[in-house]
């Protein structure tokens, strides 16, 4: 039985009720082609996608964001930083706080609708506060419609990278898309989903039949594996990033821009938000050793927040409510650290 709760206009509709301005559109495609040039190599500039794990409330993270944007303008000529505003979020049992995209209050019921305007609200408010346009991941593909117009990265979670839906959508998208290995760390399913998204592609999406043309910027994030015991295992060290890159290279067909974003958190920490400071160390020396690697790794995904660790219920401001994070000082530390040794 589907009980139907709340009507929701299309994106056309949601988007004509608060289109962006002249300005803001124009930041978010100077902030795109950042983002696409590290990709492709262009630019050798590095990558830093760095945030809450999960947007819970405006305030924190429009706060959070506003520091992002005054510390990107003392780090610019290194790194591209993108705030992550993670408004959906996948559960592992499937049941709990599913972002702010389903839940605009996590002590409240389900509003989408509300939900919808809450999170265009907040991304909107976050370029205008930060100059940064953000990183979501797109959980539930049909609903990248609603915020196409206000991201610059798109990420594949790890439930969902083996998704025929979202291998397609990620075909259509412009921007770069971050596809994680999926969570039996399987390297072949990966490269497979990238290979998907780099395609063309004939699929319906809303009320249409749509043609892609393939994305040239999907690429992989390594986010550790979790073994059939339930153990973390990790998977940012240098045997597994250099198997990704042989794999890209003995794909059939070939693909685009191998690229690899190292992400510090989840199975690569086992959730110990502070491993995150040695892990891109780790990784920032594996740079120094091997060209190969260099080339391949072209940023880290860290997550963290005003105040460091979580939180079970939304007490302390700036706190995650989903995975713990780095506080901002050592996040501070951490991306001036980078800068200096990319
Ligand atoms: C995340 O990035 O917060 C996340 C849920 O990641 P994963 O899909 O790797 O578990
Ligand atoms: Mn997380």
């Amino acid at each position: 039985m589907f009980e139907k709760q709340i009507e929701i206009p299309s994106s056309e509709e949601i988007i004509a009720e608060q289109p962006v301005s002249r300005e803001i559109a124009a930041i978010k495609r100077e902030r795109d082609k950042l983002a696409i040039d590290v990709i492709t190599g262009r630019s050798d500039k590095f990558l830093v996608i760095v945030g809450p794990c999960s947007a819970h409330e405006p305030a924190p993270v429009l706060e959070y964001v506003s520091r992002l944007g005054k510390l990107n303008e003392k780090v610019k000529e290194k790194l591209v930083l993108i705030p992550r505003i993670y408004t959906a979020k996948p559960r592992t049992k499937g049941v709990g706080y599913k972002g702010m995209f389903s839940q605009p209050d996590p002590e409240h019921k389900e509003n989408t609708l509300k939900g919808i305007r809450t999170i265009r609200n907040l991304l909107l408010s976050a370029i205008e506060e930060s100059g940064l346009s953000a990183a979501d991941e797109m959980l539930y593909p049909e609903n990248y419609a609603y915020v196409e117009d206000l991201i610059s990265y798109v990420a594949i979670g790890a439930r969902s990278s083996e998704n025929q839906m979202h291998r397609l959508v990620a075909s259509g998208v412009e921007l770069p898309v971050g596809i994680k290995n999926p969570m039996s760390g399987s390297i072949p399913v990966l490269i497979n989903s990238i290979y998907a998204a780099q395609s063309p592609q004939v699929f319906k999406y809303h009320n249409w039949q749509v043609g892609t043309t393939g994305n040239p910027y999907a690429h992989a994030v390594l986010r550790g594996r979790v073994d059939n015991y339930g153990n973390d295992i990790p998977n940012y060290h240098y045997e597994t990033v250099m198997q990704v890159l042989e794999s890209y290279a003995e794909t059939e067909g070939g693909l685009k821009n191998p690229a690899i974003i190292i992400d510090a958190n989840h199975s690569n920490s086992g959730k110990r938000h502070r491993q995150q400071i040695r892990i891109v160390e780790e990784v920032l020396q594996n740079r120094l050793y091997d060209r190969d690697f260099k080339q391949i790794v072209k940023g880290f995904m860290i997550e963290s927040f005003l105040v460091e660790g979580c939180q079970e219920h939304d007490v302390v401001f700036g706190q995650s409510i989903t995975d713990p994070c780095l506080g901002w000082e050592d996040t501070e530390r951490l991306i001036f650290d980078i800068a200096e040794k990319v």
